[in-house]
């Protein structure tokens, strides 16, 4: 296995964010992707890891991405001062349906959260997190075993105009419309402790993407809103968004048991390429999720993912304990390069 990343995240610090009415710490922080990368090269010292830049072509991400939205993002560098954080501690009075001209208004039509901070450098570090996926995923394209794009910031709540939990592209998604160009016929699954609402939005009515996603059920945690177990697509997607929602505290046996459900799935719909958006915040000391798996289940996941015999591109997402992070990854890549 080998490791797609980029040092310019480290422009991207955001200071703070809010949570109702609460500004605390931002959660997001450069230390998660270097302390994983540190934890697997003391272990494989040979594994080979790849710098990526920023340059990205434009048109791959306006597959997915809204022209205005991209606009946005780009010129955060000439608009922002050096060490400007502009997040939200509110949200909008009035629905917006168009983008507004007033400088300070746009931050509403372009983030639909609290936690999300637009920084100087966000079109920097976000380009140079596509593009780590985007590299690693041509390998995977070319049956290489297995990529690991160990990305930040994370991408699977991005949406095509906005950006939301810490997400600015939708890394995965981007990559998956490229794979079918390349006339593959891609699964996203989707294990990090949140949803991945920005693949089922963008690719709900289609059936050339199963999308699938194990998640804290959305009535108590972040997206909220949607994202439930009957949500399986519209139109021609009928059929190809499956859900799992799970309860707080759940355990390695339950999540087990419901990845089986979803691998079921991803091997009945004869893909020749998976897209898993990884996660570390399902860890049981997570700051801010709830679930109940120990280090030691990660092996155990990354064995079932293995045994399905896809090409795959890992996604780095979420995570958030900074103490354990990267004891959850080498588990979990034991398995993997076994
Ligand atoms: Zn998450």
């Amino acid at each position: 296995m080998f490791i797609t990343t980029s040092k310019l995240h480290h422009l991207h610090m955001p200071k703070t964010e809010a949570y109702n009415w609460i500004t605390e710490n931002s959660y997001t922080k450069p230390e998660k992707v270097d302390h994983i990368q540190q934890a697997l090269l003391e272990r494989w010292p040979s594994l080979h890891i790849e710098e990526c830049d920023d340059q990205i072509d434009r048109a791959t991400l306006e597959n997915i991405h809204t022209s205005e939205y991209l606009n946005y993002l780009m010129s955060r560098e000439t608009v922002l001062q050096e060490g400007e954080d502009s997040i939200l501690n509110d949200v909008p009075y009035i629905a917006l349906d168009k983008e507004p001209i007033a400088e300070q208004a746009k931050r509403w039509y372009y983030c639909s959260d609290t936690y999300t901070s637009f920084t100087k450098y966000i079109r920097k570090v976000a380009c140079s997190s596509y593009n780590a996926v985007h590299t690693a995923g041509k390998y995977v394209l070319r049956n290489w075993w297995a990529w690991y794009a160990l990305t930040r910031p994370p991408g699977h709540h991005a949406m095509p105009g906005k950006a939301s939990g810490y997400c600015y592209l939708a890394n995965a998604s981007i990559f998956t419309e490229y794979a079918v160009e390349q006339w593959k016929r891609p699964v996203i699954l989707d294990i990090d402790f949140h949803h991945g609402n920005g693949a089922q939005t963008i690719f709900y009515d289609r059936s050339d993407v199963l999308t699938c996603s194990i998640h804290a059920d959305p009535a108590r945690k972040f997206p909220y809103f949607t994202w439930f177990e009957d949500e399986i697509g519209v139109w021609d997607g009928i059929g190809y968004n499956m859900n799992i929602c799970l309860e707080a505290w759940a355990d390695e046996q339950i999540y087990l048991h419901s990845l089986d459900i979803l691998l079921e799935r991803v091997q009945a719909y004869e893909a020749d390429i998976l897209i898993v958006c990884l996660w570390f915040d399902t860890y049981q000391w997570d700051p801010i999720c709830d679930f109940d798996l120990s280090i030691g289940s990660y092996s155990k996941i990354a064995k079932k993912i293995k045994e399905i015999g896809l090409p795959t591109l890992y996604v780095q997402e979420g995570g958030y304990d900074m103490e354990d992070i990267w004891n959850c990854a080498v588990s979990f890549f034991e398995e993997i390069l076994d």
